[in-house]
C-alpha cells in the first residue's frame, strides 16, 4: 500500500463533546456502516459505555476515502478511551497516530481532559488541529471558543471547521481537512518489523486479539512473532483490519494498522505497549514507551448471600481475562465472611468492574472503602506494600509509612475558585499553581494524597463548582506521612471490614462519622452496646446503644413455656442474618448501610 495515503488521527475530546458522535459520521459518510448500525455510537461497544457516554476500548476503524483532488486515501481513526483511569492506553493509543483532530463542544469551550489529552498528543508530536462541535445549538459561540483555544492550547483556531456532528454539518470538510493536515506515515518496509500493540483483548473464539500500528517493517500471515516485553513468541493465524468489520489482509507494513490474531491464550502475555517483532529478524530494541500498568486503587468485594461466593469468583475471572489492568485475590473478613481484594486502576474503573458484576452476572455485592496502596517500612528496615487497613504491622513495628501523592489539575470557572481551593486545602493539598487560562477560566494545580482523592473529591468538587470544575490527575511519587489505622470497635470487638486508613489529623473526624453512623444502625440489645473508634488502645470517639428496657420473654409471666419457646425460636431466626462480633450481635444491614454510605 502507499504510505503517502495513509493517515493516522484520532479524535480528542472531552466527554460529552461530541467525540464518538463524530465517528459515527465520519464512518457512515464514508460508507464503513449499514443504515441498521447507523443507529447509535457503532465504536463505543458495551451497552455499559454507550449508559454512561464514555469509551472505554480503544478501536481502531479503516475508512476508505476519496477526496477533493481525486485519489482514495485509508483514514485509520483510533479512537481513545475518555477517562483518566486509562491514561496509558490513551498514550498508546496517541502513539499510534500522526495526527489529532481536537474536538471542543462550541457551547461549553475547553475543559481539564481537553488539555490533559491534547498535551499528550503535543508531546507525541502529533498534529493537532481543532473543530467546533455543536454549533447547531443556540449556545454556541465558535467565535469566542476559538479564542479560548488560541488562549489556551496555543494551536491555531482560524481555520477550524466549524461542525454539528449531530446534525451531520461540516463532515466533509472534516474529512479534506484529515487528508490535508495529518502528515503521512513514515517507516521502512525492509526493516525489521517493529510494531506496537496498543489495544489487546480476549475474544472467546479467538482468543487474544491485537490492535497494532507497524512502525517499521512488514508482517505476513504465517510468520513467527516475537513479544518483547512479554519475552512470549508465537505465529501469525490471521491479519486484517476493522472497517469496522474485520476483514482479513494477506500482509501490512510499515505506516498500517490493523489487528493480529496469534493464538494468543492470556491477556496479560500482549500487553498494550509491547512491541512486536520477527523471531528470526529481531529488531534490536522495542519502541519506547512500555510501561506495566498497575492497580491505584483497591477494595473489598464480598457477596451479600454467601452461598454466592464461587460464582463471584466466575464472574470476576470471566472479566479478568478481557481487563489485564483488574486483579483479585481471596480474602476474608469475620463481619463480611469470604470475599475478594481486588485492584483497579482507579475509581472509574471499579465503579465499571462493580456494576458489570451486578448487571452481567447478577452478583449482589458489598464493597468495603477504596484505598490505596501504601508502603511501609518496618523497624527492622523491609518493605511491605499494603492494600488494606487490616494489613498494617502493629504500630510498635512500623517506622514509617508512605502514601502515593498525585498531581491534580482542576478546571474551573472564576466562580467556584473559592471553593475549590477550600476542597483542595481540606484534602491535605499542597498547592503549585493557580493559572488564569482566561478572563472567566481558571487551572488549579494541587498535589494531593491520592487516598483522599478516593473516598469523594470528585464528588465534592462537582457540588462546590455546581458541576462546572472538571479533574485531572496522574501519579506523582510516594510521601511519608501521618498515617494511622483507624479500627470501629463494639463492645471491645474490632470490625474489621469498617477499618480504615487515615491521618492523624483526620482520625477524629472520620472516627466520630462512623461511630455515629454505627450508633444509629445498630439496633437495641439486651444490654448496652459500646460503639468506639480508636487507633491502638487509643479511643478517639465513643457512642453506646442504650439497652432494652425489658426482657422480651417478661411478657410471658413464667407460666406459657411454649409460647416462651417459641417466642425465642422467632429470635433465632432473625439472628441467621445477624453476625456476631464479640458478644454483640449486628444485622449485616448495619454493615451494608455504612459501607453504602458515601
Ligand atoms: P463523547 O463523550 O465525546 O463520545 O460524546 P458523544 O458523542 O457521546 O456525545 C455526547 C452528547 O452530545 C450526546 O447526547 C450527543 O447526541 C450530543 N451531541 C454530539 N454531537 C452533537 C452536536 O453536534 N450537536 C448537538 N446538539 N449535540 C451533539
Ligand atoms: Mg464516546
Amino acid at each position: 500500500m502507499d504510505r503517502s495515503r495513509i493517515r493516522n488521527f484520532s479524535i480528542i475530546a472531552h466527554i460529552d463533546h461530541g467525540k464518538s458522535t463524530l465517528a459515527d459520521r465520519l464512518l457512515e459518510t464514508t460508507g464503513a456502516l449499514t443504515d441498521r448500525e447507523k443507529t447509535n455510537q457503532f465504536l463505543d461497544k458495551l451497552d455499559l459505555e454507550r449508559e454512561r457516554g464514555i469509551t472505554i476500548k480503544a478501536q481502531a476503524v479503516r475508512l476508505k476515502y476519496r477526496a477533493d483532488d481525486g485519489k482514495d486515501y485509508i483514514l485509520n481513526l483510533i479512537d481513545t478511551p475518555g477517562h483518566v483511569d486509562f491514561s496509558y492506553e490513551v498514550s498508546r493509543s496517541l502513539a499510534a497516530c500522526e495526527g489529532g483532530l481536537l474536538v471542543v463542544d462550541a457551547s461549553q469551550g475547553v475543559e481539564a481532559q481537553t488539555l490533559a489529552n491534547v498535551y499528550l498528543a503535543i508531546d507525541q508530536n502529533l498534529e493537532v488541529f481543532p473543530v467546533l462541535n455543536k454549533i447547531d445549538l443556540p449556545g454556541a459561540e465558535p467565535a469566542r471558543i476559538k479564542e479560548e483555544i488560541e488562549e489556551i492550547i496555543g494551536l491555531d483556531a482560524s481555520d477550524a471547521v466549524e461542525a454539528s456532528a449531530k446534525e451531520g454539518i461540516g463532515i466533509h470538510e472534516i474529512l479534506e481537512a484529515i487528508v490535508a493536515k495529518v502528515p503521512a506515515p513514515a517507516g521502512d518496509a525492509d526493516a525489521p518489523l517493529k510494531a506496537l500493540i496498543f489495544d489487546s483483548w480476549y475474544d472467546s473464539y479467538q482468543g487474544v486479539i491485537m490492535l497494532v500500528r507497524i512502525f517499521d517493517g512488514t508482517l505476513k500471515k504465517g510468520e513467527k512473532i516475537h513479544l518483547m516485553a512479554s519475552g512470549r513468541s508465537y505465529e501469525v493465524l490471521k491479519i486484517g483490519a476493522f472497517t469496522p468489520h474485520p476483514v482479513e489482509m494477506p500482509e501490512m507494513a510499515a505506516g498500517e494498522v490493523g489487528f493480529i490474531i496469534a493464538g494468543i491464550k492470556v491477556l496479560q502475555d500482549a500487553k498494550v505497549g509491547d512491541t512486536i517483532t520477527h523471531l528470526n529478524r529481531c529488531a534490536d530494541k522495542p519502541l519506547a514507551g512500555f510501561q506495566e500498568v498497575k492497580p491505584m486503587v483497591y477494595s473489598g468485594l464480598y457477596p451479600i448471600d454467601s452461598g454466592d461466593y464461587d460464582a463471584l469468583r466466575d464472574a470476576m475471572e470471566k472479566l479478568r481475562l478481557n481487563d489485564a489492568s483488574f486483579s483479585f485475590e481471596p480474602e476474608n473478613s469475620l463481619a463480611l465472611g469470604f470475599g475478594f481484594r481486588c485492584g483497579f486502576l482507579g475509581l472509574l474503573h471499579m465503579e465499571i468492574i462493580q456494576e458489570r458484576l451486578e448487571r452481567e452476572f447478577n452478583m449482589e455485592l458489598i464493597t468495603t472503602a477504596p484505598t490505596v496502596r501504601y508502603r511501609v517500612i518496618t523497624t527492622k528496615g523491609e518493605e511491605l506494600v499494603v492494600d488494606s487497613a487490616n494489613k498494617l504491622p502493629d504500630v510498635q513495628y512500623i517506622d514509617r509509612i508512605l502514601e502515593p501523592f498525585i498531581l491534580a489539575s482542576v478546571h474551573v470557572p472564576n466562580d467556584y475558585v473559592g471553593g475549590v481551593l477550600a476542597l483542595c486545602e481540606e484534602k491535605r493539598g499542597i498547592q503549585r499553581e493557580i493559572k488564569y487560562l482566561t478572563s472567566n477560566r481558571v487551572m488549579v494545580i494541587y498535589e494531593l494524597p491520592l487516598n483522599e482523592i478516593v473516598l469523594d473529591f470528585y464528588d465534592r468538587l462537582k457540588t462546590v463548582s455546581r458541576g462546572y470544575a472538571s479533574l485531572d490527575y496522574e501519579f506523582l511519587d510516594y510521601r511519608p506521612s501521618d498515617l494511622v489505622r483507624l479500627n470501629i470497635m463494639v463492645n471491645g470487638e474490632v470490625v474489621d471490614a469498617l477499618s480504615l486508613i487515615v491521618h492523624r489529623d483526620k482520625s477524629q473526624l472520620r472516627g466520630r462519622e462512623l461511630v455515629s453512623k454505627m450508633k444509629e444502625f445498630i439496633p437495641r440489645q439486651q444490654y448496652e452496646v459500646a460503639v468506639q473508634a480508636a487507633i491502638g488502645n487509643k479511643v478517639v470517639a465513643r457512642a453506646n446503644v442504650k439497652a432494652l428496657r425489658k426482657d422480651v420473654t417478661a411478657k410471658c409471666y413464667g407460666g406459657d413455656i411454649t409460647r416462651k419457646r417459641k417466642l425465642l425460636e422467632k429470635q433465632k431466626e432473625g439472628k441467621k442474618r445477624m453476625k456476631q462480633v464479640g458478644n454483640v450481635e449486628l444485622p449485616q444491614e448495619a454493615f451494608l448501610a455504612i459501607l453504602k454510605v458515601k
